[in-house]
């Protein structure tokens, strides 16, 4: 039997939820006999290719993010928007409250601890979006999997349903909302 192909990847996020989907532990292994891992932190494949399952965490703050995330959902043929920075901006998008000047300023000029205030201009950084926003009002999204970040049953259970062929069905106690 041919093996799921799942992606991962980190947007706006802090990789808390990826830290998250390796507290599976030695569930893990028993999941990896029926899946491979396509793009993802954990072997560097650097495009997403033809996927049965992508897993997003983080929001989009700038042009790059939306890139990976539009390359995610042309590949999956399910998406799943991980843990509150993907559901809706998160800690991230508390810069929503100011423009990206003065995000900008803050940073790099006027920050507690700054050194020769300078605010990078590289043209091979990615260009920053005004805003941060989450992923569905981007592309469109089949699961939301919430919390900060969502718990390793959380992503077991999700990914057991997925794998064998029924709807996903977490119990409250999974559904975190911090
Ligand atoms: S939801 Fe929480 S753990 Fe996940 S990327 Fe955002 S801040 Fe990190």
């Amino acid at each position: 039997m041919s093996k799921i192909r799942i992606a991962t990847t980190s947007l706006a996020g802090c990789f808390g939820c990826h830290m998250s989907f390796l507290d599976m532990d030695e569930r893990l292994v028993g999941l990896l006999e029926h899946v491979e891992l396509d793009r993802s932190p954990l072997t560097d494949i650097k495009h997403c290719g033809p996927c049965d399952i992508g897993l997003v965490e983080g929001g989009l703050c700038n042009a790059e993010n939306v890139q990976v995330l539009r390359e995610f959902r042309q590949q999956c043929k399910i998406l799943i928007a991980v843990g509150a920075c993907a559901i809706n901006g998160g800690v991230p998008a508390m810069r929503n409250h100011y423009s990206v000047q003065e995000c900008l300023e803050e940073a790099y000029v006027n920050g507690v601890g700054v050194d020769n205030p300078m605010i990078p201009s590289d043209p091979e950084l990615p260009l920053l979006l005004s805003k941060v926003h989450p992923l569905h009002e981007v592309v469109r999204v089949d699961y939301y999997l919430p919390g900060c970040p969502p718990s390793g049953d959380a992503f077991f259970t999700i990914l057991s349903d997925l794998l064998a062929g029924k709807e996903p069905s977490l119990s409250k106690a999974m559904l975190h909302y911090d």
